[in-house]
């Protein structure tokens, strides 16, 4: 099945699941993968790393995409929505359209995005019923109607990460994945660990079951996603790892998070307590019970 709408095209393969069903989509285009890229690039000052992860990207046009993001981008009123509106209601902002059609982008090799997607759909296929078991049991969510994935290949020589863009009412999450020729052709890839892990931040969102009055319950939230997925609890259990310490993963994860390193701390031992009795309750009822409440709504 395929929709076209105002230059974007999706490639949509209908996945059933007891009666209900997720749809996976794929992005290609170019408007909304310059657009992640821009979000890569600026948004978490990972720009400092520039010359290092994407050699090439935006060429010599690296003070234009600058530019287009400061103008557009960060202003918060507007990021969200321009998702939305771009990508999921499909009606493009000619002002945006426009600053980024100016920029050149890095071509990715078609052979490996459809590497990719191979990969994403044989992983899903084969465990979307332990995903949806374990959304359940552990979150209490359920899987969105849609899930779009924005894929873009960096040019970095290894590793991949993920990007939680937009979720419309629950029915539609979408997200990008940055990938690497590395990862998608190697056996130990994280690839639907990582998208799995950003599906989870889009279900926290939209189920509100953060208190963002608390400026750090979005320190909290990533360092809590991080103990389940792409290197944590639920890891093993759908077997993308071999079952580890939970030491381990606390340890890996604060390398590529150092930011998160008390809060994570903090929450070892709740977690290994949670793993004890693993999906016996939901880990918010587990957390309600602990200091870390003051994140959850109510
Ligand atoms: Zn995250």
């Amino acid at each position: 099945m395929s929709l076209r709408a105002k230059g974007l095209a999706y490639i949509v393969i209908m996945i059933y699941y007891n009666g209900d069903f997720t749809d996976i989509g794929f992005i290609e285009d170019e408007t909304p993968r310059k657009l992640l890229c821009l979000i890569d690039l600026f948004s978490d000052r990972s720009v400092l790393k520039l010359g290092k992860k994407y050699p090439g990207l935006f060429g010599q046009d690296f003070r234009t995409a600058q530019d287009v993001y400061e103008r557009f981008l960060s202003n918060r009123e507007l990021s969200r929505d321009l998702w939305t509106d771009l990508v999921i209601k499909k009606r493009p902002r000619g002002e945006v359209a426009e600053g980024l059609k100016q920029l050149t982008f890095y071509q990715s090799e078609q052979k490996h995005a459809e590497l990719a997607k191979r990969q994403i759909m044989a992983d899903y296929e084969s465990e979307k019923d332990d995903i949806a078991s374990y959304f359940g049991k552990i979150f209490g969510f359920s899987p969105p109607k849609k899930l779009l994935i924005i894929l873009l290949q960096t040019g970095a020589e290894s590793g991949s990460t993920g990007r939680c863009i937009a979720i419309n009412d629950s029915q539609t999450a979408l997200i990008g994945y940055l990938f690497s020729t590395d990862e998608i052709t190697n056996k130990k890839s994280m690839v639907l660990g990582i998208i799995l892990h950003e599906l989870l931040h889009s279900l926290i969102e939209s189920n509100g079951i953060l208190n963002r009055k608390n400026p750090d319950s979005y320190l909290f939230e990533e360092t809590l996603v991080d103990y389940f997925l792409p290197n944590g609890i639920l890891s093993h259990r759908l077997k993308h790892s071999e079952p580890r310490d939970i030491d381990i993963y606390q340890k890996e994860n604060i390398i590529f998070r150092p930011s998160s390193k008390s809060m994570s701390e903090g929450l070892l031992p709740i977690i290994k307590e949670y793993d004890d009795s693993f999906a016996e309750r939901t880990i918010w009822e587990h957390l309600k019970k602990s200091a870390f409440r003051i994140y959850l709504n109510e």
